[in-house]
């Protein structure tokens, strides 16, 4: 039954992704209610808010005829620990493996597919090689400023949104080809030793005084132990691993996206919506609008055709983060105000992005890329690229260290 547009209706295949937070450090920025642990579908340590509805074949990638090599436990030592499989630590671990290195990647679904929807500036994934990733693209992106004749703003700089399964099988499949090893757990702890620890490696350091010297072990969730030469945390936000100088206490960027069917929508198919700020929507709701000039809020949207497409109410940055329960009102109002009319919602999507990231110490064991380095873009909350083009460096980096 259509519904109008004043409340979108529940979705009907709904997919809530993981909103991310930074492990075991202070948040006093995350909105209340949402204070647990979880990257990219992990929930590490904390609670479990992760459903994904979509049918089996479409929530884990196809690796034909190759699954990873099981984990063998500690009599091996793997040159590197890679933590996490999302796209930073599978990139890491296939360069590093490709140069013959033995690496190991532990993840609780290694092949399971990521949850976020990923949109990304073309020409950077044509230069990583990737352009067979994208599963839509646009020629061009539209900004409003405000409502006023000079608001409209056209960048002329195609955008894509990636097709996470073709990405994370390509990642996936150059892993198995070079010989990476899979081990389908949480890694629940890690210590590292140091020579000077004595003989026979019996104590441990705080890990933050070494970095090529010694090993790190790492216990998984199943009891299963992984010695590594090195270590990479790739676990995004949970930061499991990497240790940092101060605490934690970010700003967030919150966004509140939904895939629906509408009626018909005034967004041009050719053109992504990359920031509607325009708030016509809020003159008559005093309440709304005096949020909103607090914390302003923008509409994203990606247009897939005349009656299918995904908005996201997004804020860039705030401390404490925009409730999802305002960022999804903003949004209804949103759409009320533009005439559209919601059939059905197809999939969810809870964004939540620490911004930055204080120092780690250095030097120290355990290593970072992604979320755990905080390389997100300051004030787009961007990554994904970035950190797909820093994995090559930081691999070759790894070798070289193992080399001596
Ligand atoms: C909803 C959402 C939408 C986003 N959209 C965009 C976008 O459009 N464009 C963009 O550039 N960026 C986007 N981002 C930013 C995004 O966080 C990063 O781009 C990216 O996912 C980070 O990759 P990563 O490899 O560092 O970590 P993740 O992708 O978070 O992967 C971490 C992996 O580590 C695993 N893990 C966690 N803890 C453990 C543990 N203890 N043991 C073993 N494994 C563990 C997880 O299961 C997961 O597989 C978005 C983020 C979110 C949350």
């Amino acid at each position: 039954m259509p519904l109008g547009a004043t409340r979108l209706p529940a979705a009907g295949r709904t997919r809530i992704l993981c909103q991310q937070q930074p492990g075991g450090r202070p948040s006093s920025g995350a909105p209340a209610g949402f204070g647990f642990r979880c990257a990219g579908g992990a929930a590490a340590g904390g609670t479990r808010r992760l459903r994904l509805a979509s049918p089996a074949s479409a929530s884990s990638v196809e690796a034909p005829g190759a699954r990873g090599t099981e984990a063998q436990g500690a009599q091996t030592t793997y040159d590197l620990v890679v933590v996490g499989a999302g796209p930073s630590g599978l990139a890491v671990a296939e360069r590093v493996a490709s140069r013959g290195k033995k690496v190991v990647v532990v993840d609780p679904n290694p092949i399971g597919l990521w949850p976020n929807n990923y949109g990304v500036w073309i020409d950077e994934f044509e230069a990583l090689g990737l352009e067979d990733c994208l599963d839509k693209t646009w020629s061009e992106a539209t900004v409003f400023l405000d409502s006023g004749e000079e608001g409209e703003r056209t960048l002329r700089r195609p955008y894509g949104r990636v097709d996470r399964k073709k990405l994370k099988t390509k990642l996936y499949e150059a892993c198995v080809e070079h010989k990476v090893v899979f081990k389908e757990a949480l890694a629940a702890d890690v210590k590292h030793f140091t020579p000077c620890s004595g003989a026979g490696a019996k104590g441990h350091s705080d890990g933050l005084h070494v970095s090529t010297c010694g090993f790190s072990r790492v216990t998984c969730s199943d009891g299963e132990e992984l010695r590594g030469k090195l270590l990479l945390d790739a676990t995004g936000h949970a930061k499991k691993f990497v240790r940092f100088r101060d605490d934690y206490d970010p700003g967030y960027q919150g966004a509140y996206g939904v895939l629906v069917t509408v009626d018909s929508h005034p967004f041009d198919v050719d053109k992504m919506l990359f920031m509607d700020w325009r708030d016509d929507h809020l003159r008559d709701l005093p309440e709304l609008k005096a949020r909103n000039d607090r914390t302003p809020t923008f509409l994203y949207a990606m247009p897939f055709s005349e009656t299918e497409i995904f908005f996201e109410e997004t804020s860039l940055v705030a401390r404490p983060a925009v409730p999802f329960d305002d960022l999804k009102e903003r949004m209804e109002a949103r759409l009320k105000h533009l005439g559209i009319t919601v059939k059905g919602v197809h999939e969810e999507e809870f964004c939540l992005i620490p911004m930055g990231s204080s120092l780690p110490y250095v030097p120290q064991r355990a290593l970072g890329i992604g979320g755990t380095a905080g390389m997100v873009h300051p004030s787009t909350g961007y990554m994904v690229s970035r950190m797909l083009g820093a994995a090559p460096g930081l691999a070759d980096r790894i070798v070289d260290i193992l080399a001596g």
